[in-house]
């Protein structure tokens, strides 16, 4: 099976390129390939042709909120993907569980695809909460109002560390949010790893159960990507 290889730019980046970036992952499948730019590139893209989300959203409707964005207007320029619950939305911003609930709301009832992230802090894991950590962040699930979600398994330490979990404790948490999400109504839910994915490791991460990787230093130059995606195949 063909795996998701979806690119976090994160705030990186100059215009001139994200236009060499464009240029360079043009003839990969958009249904494969997912670039989330930083929020003001995205008219660079053509929705039609990239496969291309916001790194955020907003869990309100539109108003009065300087500096976010909404799903309608996300709606309305036909922006197919938003990541939600990213660490750094998290941890550096405070987002709880019920704002990310909220968030996931909010994008589903626009019809905008949920890249729902979710992983445990080097704490949990060292005191075995992981488990723990993964079944309630995924209560957010239950305000979806479809299906239409990614969840990408990224655990905290291992997101720009340089630091990969086992392939085995991989594949224990993906059996676990799998199973955790069929509770919840959300049958054959893709689960994607994220955290230090790089053109070293990756053969070896792709043995595991994930249905393909969020990758986000390792993105940031396209022609890694390249590789990765035929790599994925
Ligand atoms: C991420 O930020 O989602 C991520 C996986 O980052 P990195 O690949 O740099 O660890």
């Amino acid at each position: 099976m063909e795996k998701i290889i979806i690119s976090n730019l994160k705030m990186n980046l100059s215009l001139d390129e994200i236009k060499n970036y464009i240029n360079v992952v043009k003839d990969i499948d958009p249904k494969r390939f997912i670039v989330c730019p930083t929020n003001i590139y995205i008219p660079y893209f053509n929705n039609e042709l990239y496969g291309v989300g916001l790194q955020n959203i907003s869990e309100y409707n539109n108003g009065a909120y300087t500096g976010e964005v909404s799903a309608e207007q996300a709606k309305s320029m036909n922006i197919p993907y938003t990541i939600i619950g990213h660490s750094e939305r998290r941890n550096i911003f405070n987002e709880t569980n019920e704002i990310v609930a909220n968030k996931i709301a909010v994008a589903t009832k626009n019809n905008i695809k949920v890249i729902f992230c979710i992983g445990e802090k080097i704490e949990e894991r060292e005191s075995l909460k992981t488990k723990e950590v993964l079944v309630e962040q995924l209560k957010a699930l239950q305000s979806r109002e479809n299906d239409d979600i990614i969840i990408a398994y990224e655990p905290v330490w291992a997101i720009g560390t340089s630091l990969i979990p086992s392939n085995e404790d991989i594949d224990d948490a993906i059996k676990t949010i799998k199973e955790e999400s069929l509770k919840y109504g959300l049958k054959d839910v893709k689960v994607l790893y994220g955290g230090s994915v790089n053109l070293k490791n990756i053969k070896l991460l792709n043995e595991t159960l994930s249905d393909g990787f969020l990758i986000g230093g390792c993105s940031l130059d396209p022609e890694n990507m390249l590789k990765i995606v035929e790599i994925t195949e």
